[in-house]
Protein backbone atom coordinates (compact mmCIF):
# COMPACT_ATOMS: atom_id res chain seq x y z
CA UNK A 1 0.00 0.00 0.00
CA UNK A 2 1.23 3.38 -0.53
CA UNK A 3 2.19 5.64 2.01
CA UNK A 4 0.61 9.37 1.19
CA UNK A 5 1.10 10.11 4.67
CA UNK A 6 4.27 11.80 4.88
CA UNK A 7 5.62 15.52 6.14
CA UNK A 8 6.66 17.91 3.38
CA UNK A 9 10.56 17.48 5.11
CA UNK A 10 10.21 13.81 4.39
CA UNK A 11 8.77 14.49 0.81
CA UNK A 12 11.04 16.93 0.02
CA UNK A 13 14.21 13.75 1.05
CA UNK A 14 12.84 10.87 -1.07
CA UNK A 15 12.33 13.19 -4.00
CA UNK A 16 16.01 14.54 -4.12
CA UNK A 17 17.33 10.90 -3.33
CA UNK A 18 15.59 8.99 -5.77
CA UNK A 19 13.67 11.63 -8.75
CA UNK A 20 15.08 13.58 -11.38
CA UNK A 21 13.64 16.21 -12.30
CA UNK A 22 13.17 17.54 -15.99
CA UNK A 23 14.36 21.13 -16.69
CA UNK A 24 16.10 21.26 -13.58
CA UNK A 25 19.49 21.05 -11.77
CA UNK A 26 19.62 18.04 -9.88
CA UNK A 27 21.71 19.32 -7.35
CA UNK A 28 20.58 23.15 -6.87
CA UNK A 29 16.74 21.67 -6.66
CA UNK A 30 17.72 18.52 -3.95
CA UNK A 31 19.42 21.92 -1.37
CA UNK A 32 16.46 24.06 -2.18
CA UNK A 33 13.76 21.34 -1.74
CA UNK A 34 10.72 21.03 -4.28
CA UNK A 35 7.58 21.85 -3.48
CA UNK A 36 4.44 18.70 -2.79
CA UNK A 37 1.44 19.32 -4.85
CA UNK A 38 -0.62 17.06 -3.01
CA UNK A 39 -4.54 18.06 -4.33
CA UNK A 40 -6.12 20.44 -7.07
CA UNK A 41 -9.95 21.58 -7.25
CA UNK A 42 -10.94 23.72 -10.16
CA UNK A 43 -8.48 27.10 -10.60
CA UNK A 44 -6.57 26.10 -7.61
CA UNK A 45 -3.70 23.62 -5.68
CA UNK A 46 -2.39 22.48 -2.59
CA UNK A 47 0.65 21.94 -1.33
CA UNK A 48 1.72 19.68 1.59
CA UNK A 49 1.56 22.35 3.97
CA UNK A 50 -1.90 22.75 2.74
CA UNK A 51 -1.16 26.21 1.74
CA UNK A 52 -4.14 27.01 -1.37
CA UNK A 53 -2.28 28.15 -4.47
CA UNK A 54 -4.21 29.82 -7.50
CA UNK A 55 -2.62 27.98 -10.27
CA UNK A 56 -2.03 30.72 -13.30
CA UNK A 57 -0.76 28.49 -15.36
CA UNK A 58 -3.15 25.79 -15.46
CA UNK A 59 -0.30 23.19 -14.70
CA UNK A 60 1.91 23.73 -17.62
CA UNK A 61 -0.51 25.60 -19.97
CA UNK A 62 -2.79 22.35 -20.36
CA UNK A 63 -5.18 22.09 -17.73
CA UNK A 64 -8.06 23.73 -19.76
CA UNK A 65 -11.17 22.42 -18.39
CA UNK A 66 -10.00 23.00 -14.73
CA UNK A 67 -9.37 20.54 -12.15
CA UNK A 68 -11.74 17.90 -10.42
CA UNK A 69 -13.58 17.59 -13.34
CA UNK A 70 -16.27 14.36 -12.64
CA UNK A 71 -16.97 13.98 -16.06
CA UNK A 72 -13.37 13.01 -17.18
CA UNK A 73 -12.74 11.08 -14.26
CA UNK A 74 -15.79 8.82 -14.36
CA UNK A 75 -14.82 8.32 -18.42
CA UNK A 76 -11.41 6.98 -16.97
CA UNK A 77 -12.81 4.80 -14.38
CA UNK A 78 -15.44 3.83 -17.04
CA UNK A 79 -12.82 2.97 -19.69
CA UNK A 80 -10.45 1.21 -17.80
CA UNK A 81 -13.15 -1.09 -16.54
CA UNK A 82 -14.36 -1.62 -19.86
CA UNK A 83 -10.97 -2.28 -21.84
CA UNK A 84 -8.03 -0.78 -20.19
CA UNK A 85 -5.18 -1.17 -23.29
CA UNK A 86 -5.29 -2.66 -26.21
CA UNK A 87 -2.76 -1.87 -29.55
CA UNK A 88 -4.03 -0.03 -32.53
CA UNK A 89 -1.08 -1.85 -34.49
CA UNK A 90 -2.04 -4.67 -36.23
CA UNK A 91 -5.90 -4.46 -37.94
CA UNK A 92 -6.80 -3.90 -34.71
CA UNK A 93 -8.98 -0.23 -33.04
CA UNK A 94 -11.12 0.65 -30.50
CA UNK A 95 -14.31 2.74 -29.73
CA UNK A 96 -12.85 5.42 -27.60
CA UNK A 97 -9.89 6.26 -30.20
CA UNK A 98 -11.97 6.14 -33.29
CA UNK A 99 -14.85 8.35 -31.33
CA UNK A 100 -11.75 10.62 -30.83
CA UNK A 101 -11.22 11.14 -34.25
CA UNK A 102 -14.55 11.47 -35.59
CA UNK A 103 -14.66 14.43 -32.94
CA UNK A 104 -11.70 16.30 -33.71
CA UNK A 105 -12.81 16.25 -37.67
CA UNK A 106 -15.38 18.24 -35.76
CA UNK A 107 -13.59 20.45 -33.71
CA UNK A 108 -10.48 21.45 -35.52
CA UNK A 109 -9.85 23.58 -38.71
CA UNK A 110 -12.15 22.91 -41.69
CA UNK A 111 -10.43 20.43 -44.24
CA UNK A 112 -8.91 18.34 -41.02
CA UNK A 113 -10.27 14.45 -41.14
CA UNK A 114 -7.15 12.45 -40.34
CA UNK A 115 -6.00 12.17 -36.90
CA UNK A 116 -2.67 10.23 -35.93
CA UNK A 117 -2.24 9.92 -32.07
CA UNK A 118 1.12 10.00 -29.86
CA UNK A 119 1.82 10.37 -25.92
CA UNK A 120 2.64 13.54 -25.86
CA UNK A 121 3.72 16.90 -27.92
CA UNK A 122 7.35 15.86 -28.42
CA UNK A 123 6.02 12.64 -29.71
CA UNK A 124 3.90 13.87 -31.64
CA UNK A 125 6.22 16.36 -33.61
CA UNK A 126 8.76 13.90 -33.97
CA UNK A 127 5.50 11.94 -35.82
CA UNK A 128 5.50 15.24 -38.03
CA UNK A 129 9.09 14.92 -38.91
CA UNK A 130 8.42 11.11 -40.08
CA UNK A 131 5.67 11.38 -41.99
CA UNK A 132 6.33 14.60 -43.91
CA UNK A 133 9.75 13.48 -44.89
CA UNK A 134 7.35 9.86 -46.21
CA UNK A 135 5.06 12.30 -47.56
CA UNK A 136 7.84 14.07 -50.02
CA UNK A 137 8.77 10.54 -50.49
CA UNK A 138 5.88 9.49 -52.38
CA UNK A 139 5.70 12.38 -53.86
CA UNK A 140 8.78 11.45 -55.33
CA UNK A 141 10.83 14.10 -53.79
CA UNK A 142 12.54 12.24 -51.30
CA UNK A 143 15.19 15.07 -51.03
CA UNK A 144 13.15 17.32 -49.66
CA UNK A 145 13.88 16.53 -45.67
CA UNK A 146 14.60 19.73 -44.11
CA UNK A 147 12.87 21.20 -41.09
CA UNK A 148 12.87 24.90 -40.83
CA UNK A 149 11.80 26.88 -37.43
CA UNK A 150 12.69 29.62 -35.27
CA UNK A 151 15.20 30.95 -32.98
CA UNK A 152 13.64 30.21 -28.96
CA UNK A 153 10.98 28.01 -30.38
CA UNK A 154 9.98 25.14 -28.21
CA UNK A 155 8.43 21.90 -29.64
CA UNK A 156 9.12 19.73 -27.33
CA UNK A 157 11.89 17.37 -25.92
CA UNK A 158 12.70 14.27 -28.03
CA UNK A 159 15.71 15.00 -30.14
CA UNK A 160 13.74 15.44 -33.17
CA UNK A 161 11.99 17.96 -31.41
CA UNK A 162 14.59 19.68 -29.84
CA UNK A 163 15.75 19.76 -33.00
CA UNK A 164 12.45 21.50 -34.16
CA UNK A 165 12.79 23.83 -31.43
CA UNK A 166 15.20 26.30 -31.34
CA UNK A 167 16.47 27.02 -27.60
CA UNK A 168 20.13 26.90 -27.61
CA UNK A 169 20.76 25.02 -24.63
CA UNK A 170 18.86 22.26 -25.02
CA UNK A 171 20.75 21.76 -28.52
CA UNK A 172 24.02 22.21 -26.52
CA UNK A 173 23.24 20.02 -23.70
CA UNK A 174 25.97 16.76 -24.57
CA UNK A 175 28.61 19.75 -25.30
CA UNK A 176 28.20 22.09 -28.39
CA UNK A 177 25.72 20.94 -30.75
CA UNK A 178 24.76 17.48 -28.76
CA UNK A 179 21.51 17.53 -29.10
CA UNK A 180 21.12 18.87 -32.39
CA UNK A 181 20.57 16.47 -35.29
CA UNK A 182 21.22 16.99 -38.79
CA UNK A 183 18.28 18.41 -41.54
CA UNK A 184 16.58 21.48 -38.81
CA UNK A 185 17.41 25.14 -39.23
CA UNK A 186 16.21 27.84 -37.54
CA UNK A 187 15.67 31.91 -38.96
CA UNK A 188 14.75 34.93 -36.40
CA UNK A 189 11.33 34.95 -34.26
CA UNK A 190 9.13 37.84 -34.73
CA UNK A 191 9.50 39.32 -30.90
CA UNK A 192 8.98 42.40 -31.93
CA UNK A 193 9.45 44.50 -28.18
CA UNK A 194 13.30 42.81 -27.77
CA UNK A 195 14.42 42.61 -30.89
CA UNK A 196 12.37 44.90 -33.52
CA UNK A 197 14.73 48.28 -32.97
CA UNK A 198 13.66 51.21 -34.76
CA UNK A 199 11.28 49.12 -37.43
CA UNK A 200 7.51 49.77 -36.37
CA UNK A 201 6.00 46.08 -35.35
CA UNK A 202 4.52 45.64 -38.86
CA UNK A 203 7.97 46.28 -40.58
CA UNK A 204 9.81 43.82 -38.42
CA UNK A 205 7.31 41.50 -39.21
CA UNK A 206 7.42 41.45 -42.51
CA UNK A 207 11.20 41.24 -42.52
CA UNK A 208 11.39 38.38 -39.63
CA UNK A 209 8.80 36.64 -42.20
CA UNK A 210 11.00 36.98 -45.14
CA UNK A 211 14.06 34.92 -43.48
CA UNK A 212 11.90 32.40 -44.27
CA UNK A 213 12.54 33.02 -47.91
CA UNK A 214 16.11 33.87 -47.65
CA UNK A 215 16.69 30.47 -45.95
CA UNK A 216 14.22 28.29 -48.45
CA UNK A 217 16.89 30.10 -51.31
CA UNK A 218 19.79 29.53 -49.69
CA UNK A 219 19.00 25.73 -49.02
CA UNK A 220 17.01 25.56 -52.12
CA UNK A 221 13.70 24.99 -51.91
CA UNK A 222 13.91 21.24 -53.23
CA UNK A 223 15.84 20.33 -49.95
CA UNK A 224 13.24 21.97 -47.50
CA UNK A 225 10.22 19.60 -46.35
CA UNK A 226 8.34 22.07 -43.85
CA UNK A 227 8.06 25.11 -41.84
CA UNK A 228 6.99 24.77 -38.43
CA UNK A 229 5.70 27.41 -35.94
CA UNK A 230 3.01 27.74 -32.34
CA UNK A 231 0.85 30.61 -33.93
CA UNK A 232 1.39 32.50 -31.04
CA UNK A 233 4.93 31.71 -29.26
CA UNK A 234 4.12 29.77 -25.72
CA UNK A 235 7.11 28.93 -23.46
CA UNK A 236 9.06 31.22 -25.30
CA UNK A 237 7.36 33.77 -23.85
CA UNK A 238 4.17 34.60 -25.13
CA UNK A 239 5.21 36.00 -28.45
CA UNK A 240 1.80 37.07 -30.86
CA UNK A 241 3.92 37.75 -34.32
CA UNK A 242 2.89 41.30 -35.88
CA UNK A 243 -0.15 41.05 -38.47
CA UNK A 244 2.45 41.28 -41.17
CA UNK A 245 3.81 37.96 -40.50
CA UNK A 246 1.53 35.44 -40.84
CA UNK A 247 0.31 35.89 -44.37
CA UNK A 248 3.99 36.45 -45.45
CA UNK A 249 4.65 33.13 -44.08
CA UNK A 250 1.79 31.47 -45.40
CA UNK A 251 2.68 32.90 -49.22
CA UNK A 252 6.25 31.95 -48.82
CA UNK A 253 5.03 28.81 -48.10
CA UNK A 254 2.95 28.05 -51.08
CA UNK A 255 5.81 29.55 -53.27
CA UNK A 256 8.16 27.49 -52.85
CA UNK A 257 5.91 24.55 -52.13
CA UNK A 258 7.40 23.98 -48.43
CA UNK A 259 4.63 22.28 -45.57
CA UNK A 260 3.39 24.58 -42.93
CA UNK A 261 3.04 23.13 -39.74
CA UNK A 262 1.13 24.82 -36.69
CA UNK A 263 2.17 23.13 -33.61
CA UNK A 264 -0.74 23.97 -31.38
CA UNK A 265 -0.03 22.22 -28.26
CA UNK A 266 -0.51 25.13 -26.06
CA UNK A 267 -2.62 27.36 -28.54
CA UNK A 268 -4.94 24.77 -29.14
CA UNK A 269 -8.49 23.30 -27.66
CA UNK A 270 -9.92 27.15 -26.24
CA UNK A 271 -6.37 28.88 -25.17
CA UNK A 272 -6.68 32.03 -27.81
CA UNK A 273 -10.15 32.04 -27.61
CA UNK A 274 -10.80 30.12 -30.65
CA UNK A 275 -10.76 26.44 -30.69
CA UNK A 276 -7.43 26.54 -32.27
CA UNK A 277 -4.49 29.75 -32.73
CA UNK A 278 -4.42 29.21 -35.88
CA UNK A 279 -7.88 30.74 -36.49
CA UNK A 280 -7.04 32.95 -34.32
CA UNK A 281 -4.39 34.34 -35.77
CA UNK A 282 -5.52 33.29 -39.27
CA UNK A 283 -3.16 30.13 -40.70
CA UNK A 284 -4.58 27.56 -43.02
CA UNK A 285 -1.61 24.82 -42.35
CA UNK A 286 -1.08 21.14 -43.49
CA UNK A 287 0.01 20.12 -40.09
CA UNK A 288 -1.57 20.41 -36.69
CA UNK A 289 0.15 19.18 -33.76
CA UNK A 290 -1.99 18.76 -30.83
CA UNK A 291 -1.22 17.99 -27.03
CA UNK A 292 -2.18 19.12 -23.39
CA UNK A 293 -5.48 21.04 -23.78
CA UNK A 294 -6.63 17.79 -25.77
CA UNK A 295 -7.13 16.07 -22.37
CA UNK A 296 -6.52 18.98 -20.17
CA UNK A 297 -3.56 16.82 -19.43
CA UNK A 298 -5.54 14.47 -17.54
CA UNK A 299 -4.14 11.68 -19.25
CA UNK A 300 -1.39 11.94 -21.35
CA UNK A 301 -2.28 12.33 -24.91
CA UNK A 302 -1.04 14.11 -28.08
CA UNK A 303 -2.14 13.92 -31.70
CA UNK A 304 -1.59 15.31 -34.81
CA UNK A 305 -4.36 16.68 -37.14
CA UNK A 306 -3.57 15.87 -41.19
CA UNK A 307 -5.10 18.59 -43.91
CA UNK A 308 -7.14 16.19 -46.16
CA UNK A 309 -4.64 16.51 -49.20
CA UNK A 310 -2.04 16.11 -47.19
CA UNK A 311 -3.18 12.78 -46.36
CA UNK A 312 -4.73 11.82 -49.53
CA UNK A 313 -0.90 11.62 -50.55
CA UNK A 314 0.03 9.06 -47.29
CA UNK A 315 -3.52 7.21 -48.22
CA UNK A 316 -1.67 5.99 -51.73
CA UNK A 317 1.97 5.70 -50.10
CA UNK A 318 1.79 2.58 -48.87
CA UNK A 319 2.76 1.72 -44.79
CA UNK A 320 3.28 3.95 -42.58
CA UNK A 321 6.47 2.53 -40.57
CA UNK A 322 5.97 4.75 -37.30
CA UNK A 323 3.88 4.55 -34.22
CA UNK A 324 3.64 3.99 -30.29
CA UNK A 325 2.32 1.55 -27.76
CA UNK A 326 0.53 4.04 -26.66
CA UNK A 327 -0.78 5.93 -29.43
CA UNK A 328 -4.49 5.73 -29.50
CA UNK A 329 -4.66 5.00 -26.16
CA UNK A 330 -8.74 3.75 -25.07
CA UNK A 331 -8.10 5.51 -21.60
CA UNK A 332 -6.80 8.59 -22.77
CA UNK A 333 -8.98 8.63 -25.80
CA UNK A 334 -11.88 8.21 -23.65
CA UNK A 335 -11.08 11.19 -21.03
CA UNK A 336 -9.82 13.33 -24.18
CA UNK A 337 -14.02 13.02 -26.37
CA UNK A 338 -15.08 13.61 -22.13
CA UNK A 339 -12.74 17.06 -22.04
CA UNK A 340 -13.72 18.15 -25.72
CA UNK A 341 -17.76 17.56 -24.37
CA UNK A 342 -16.64 19.33 -21.44
CA UNK A 343 -15.30 22.41 -23.32
CA UNK A 344 -18.18 22.22 -25.62
CA UNK A 345 -20.99 21.85 -23.15
CA UNK A 346 -19.67 24.97 -20.95
CA UNK A 347 -19.27 27.46 -24.13
CA UNK A 348 -15.70 27.65 -22.54
CA UNK A 349 -14.08 29.03 -25.94
CA UNK A 350 -17.06 31.96 -26.24
CA UNK A 351 -16.81 32.22 -22.59
CA UNK A 352 -12.62 33.11 -23.36
CA UNK A 353 -13.13 34.99 -26.62
CA UNK A 354 -15.89 37.01 -25.33
CA UNK A 355 -15.51 37.30 -21.57
CA UNK A 356 -12.60 36.37 -19.34
CA UNK A 357 -10.04 37.16 -22.14
CA UNK A 358 -10.89 40.48 -22.28
CA UNK A 359 -11.21 40.54 -18.83
CA UNK A 360 -7.64 39.41 -17.92
CA UNK A 361 -6.59 41.46 -20.56
CA UNK A 362 -8.01 44.57 -19.60
CA UNK A 363 -6.88 44.48 -16.04
CA UNK A 364 -3.05 43.28 -17.22
CA UNK A 365 -3.27 46.59 -19.70
CA UNK A 366 -4.04 48.58 -16.61
CA UNK A 367 -0.27 47.25 -15.22
CA UNK A 368 1.08 48.70 -18.97
CA UNK A 369 -0.27 52.31 -18.11
CA UNK A 370 0.44 51.68 -14.09
CA UNK A 371 3.62 49.81 -13.10
CA UNK A 372 6.87 50.48 -13.86
CA UNK A 373 8.72 47.50 -14.17
CA UNK A 374 6.17 45.88 -17.05
CA UNK A 375 6.94 47.31 -20.30
CA UNK A 376 4.27 45.45 -22.27
CA UNK A 377 1.49 42.98 -21.97
CA UNK A 378 1.18 40.09 -24.99
CA UNK A 379 -0.97 37.25 -25.80
CA UNK A 380 -5.13 36.46 -26.89
CA UNK A 381 -7.21 35.25 -24.51
CA UNK A 382 -6.41 33.18 -21.57
CA UNK A 383 -2.61 33.31 -22.58
CA UNK A 384 -0.56 35.99 -21.79
CA UNK A 385 3.04 37.38 -20.85
CA UNK A 386 3.66 40.41 -18.90
CA UNK A 387 7.02 41.56 -20.18
CA UNK A 388 9.39 42.94 -17.31
CA UNK A 389 11.18 46.08 -17.90
CA UNK A 390 14.11 48.59 -16.55
CA UNK A 391 13.09 51.76 -18.59
CA UNK A 392 9.63 51.40 -20.50
CA UNK A 393 10.76 54.16 -22.89
CA UNK A 394 14.20 52.27 -24.53
CA UNK A 395 12.39 48.86 -23.84
CA UNK A 396 15.26 48.05 -21.71
CA UNK A 397 14.69 44.64 -20.22
CA UNK A 398 16.74 43.13 -17.15
CA UNK A 399 19.66 40.86 -17.86
CA UNK A 400 19.79 37.57 -17.59
CA UNK A 401 21.69 37.86 -14.56
CA UNK A 402 19.68 39.77 -12.67
CA UNK A 403 16.90 37.49 -13.86
CA UNK A 404 14.01 39.63 -12.68
CA UNK A 405 11.65 36.51 -13.96
CA UNK A 406 12.79 34.43 -11.18
CA UNK A 407 12.79 36.59 -8.51
CA UNK A 408 9.36 37.71 -9.12
CA UNK A 409 8.17 34.03 -9.60
CA UNK A 410 9.74 33.35 -6.14
CA UNK A 411 7.55 36.49 -4.71
CA UNK A 412 4.59 34.75 -6.60
CA UNK A 413 5.29 31.42 -4.78
CA UNK A 414 5.79 33.61 -1.16
CA UNK A 415 2.21 34.80 -2.38
CA UNK A 416 0.42 31.40 -3.44
CA UNK A 417 -0.24 32.47 -7.10
CA UNK A 418 1.80 30.11 -9.80
CA UNK A 419 2.84 32.54 -12.97
CA UNK A 420 6.17 31.62 -14.81
CA UNK A 421 9.03 33.34 -15.62
CA UNK A 422 10.03 33.16 -19.13
CA UNK A 423 13.37 34.88 -19.27
CA UNK A 424 12.42 38.33 -18.11
CA UNK A 425 8.26 37.84 -18.98
CA UNK A 426 5.91 36.71 -16.24
CA UNK A 427 3.51 34.11 -17.79
CA UNK A 428 -0.23 33.82 -17.54
CA UNK A 429 -2.04 30.69 -18.79
CA UNK A 430 -5.04 29.82 -16.25
CA UNK A 431 -7.78 27.27 -16.37
CA UNK A 432 -10.38 28.24 -19.16
CA UNK A 433 -12.45 27.93 -16.26
CA UNK A 434 -11.32 30.53 -14.11
CA UNK A 435 -13.99 33.32 -13.28
CA UNK A 436 -13.84 36.46 -12.81
CA UNK A 437 -13.67 36.60 -9.16
CA UNK A 438 -10.52 34.54 -9.16
CA UNK A 439 -8.91 36.92 -12.18
CA UNK A 440 -9.45 40.00 -9.93
CA UNK A 441 -7.57 37.51 -7.39
CA UNK A 442 -4.80 36.28 -9.98
CA UNK A 443 -4.21 40.80 -10.79
CA UNK A 444 -4.34 41.63 -7.17
CA UNK A 445 -1.52 39.22 -6.15
CA UNK A 446 0.30 39.64 -9.76
CA UNK A 447 0.07 43.23 -9.01
CA UNK A 448 1.73 42.25 -4.67
CA UNK A 449 4.40 40.19 -7.08
CA UNK A 450 5.48 42.75 -9.35
CA UNK A 451 5.83 45.61 -6.64
CA UNK A 452 8.05 43.26 -4.46
CA UNK A 453 9.86 42.25 -7.67
CA UNK A 454 9.84 46.51 -8.50
CA UNK A 455 11.67 47.17 -5.00
CA UNK A 456 14.27 44.44 -5.11
CA UNK A 457 15.76 46.29 -8.41
CA UNK A 458 15.16 49.84 -6.30
CA UNK A 459 12.83 50.65 -9.43
CA UNK A 460 9.70 51.91 -6.99
N1 LIG B 1 5.09 21.98 -28.54
C1 LIG B 1 4.81 23.03 -27.75
C2 LIG B 1 4.39 24.30 -28.39
C3 LIG B 1 4.89 22.92 -26.37
O1 LIG B 1 4.61 23.97 -25.58
C4 LIG B 1 5.25 21.68 -25.80
C5 LIG B 1 5.33 21.48 -24.30
N2 LIG B 1 5.41 22.57 -23.50
C6 LIG B 1 5.57 20.63 -26.66
C7 LIG B 1 5.45 20.81 -28.02
C8 LIG B 1 6.02 19.32 -26.13
O2 LIG B 1 5.00 18.65 -25.49
P1 LIG B 1 5.31 17.51 -24.43
O3 LIG B 1 5.95 18.14 -23.25
O4 LIG B 1 3.98 16.91 -24.16
O5 LIG B 1 6.22 16.53 -25.08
Amino acid sequence: MMNFNRTTAQWQELDRDHHTHPFSDPKALGEKGTRVITKAEGSYIWDSDDNKILDGMAGLWCVNVGYGRTELIEAADRQMRQLPYYNSFFQTSNPPQIELSRLLSEVTPEGFNHFFFAGSGSEANDTNVRLVRHYWDIKGQPKKKTFISRHNAYHGSTLAATSLGGMGYMHNMGGEGGSLLPGFEHIGQPFWYLEGGDMTPEEFGLMRAQELETKILELGADSVAAFIAEPIQGAGGVIVPPATYWPEIQRICKKYDILLIADEVICGFGRTGNWFGSETMGIKPDLITMAKGLSSGYLPIAAIGMQDDFFAVLNGGGDINHGYTYSGHPVASAVAIANIHYIRDHNLVEKVREDTGPYLHAGLQHLVDSHPIVGEVRGRGLMAGIQLVKDKASRTTFSGDEDAGTVCRDHCFSNNLIMRGVGQSMIISPPLTISRIEIDELLAKAKICLDATGRDFGLM
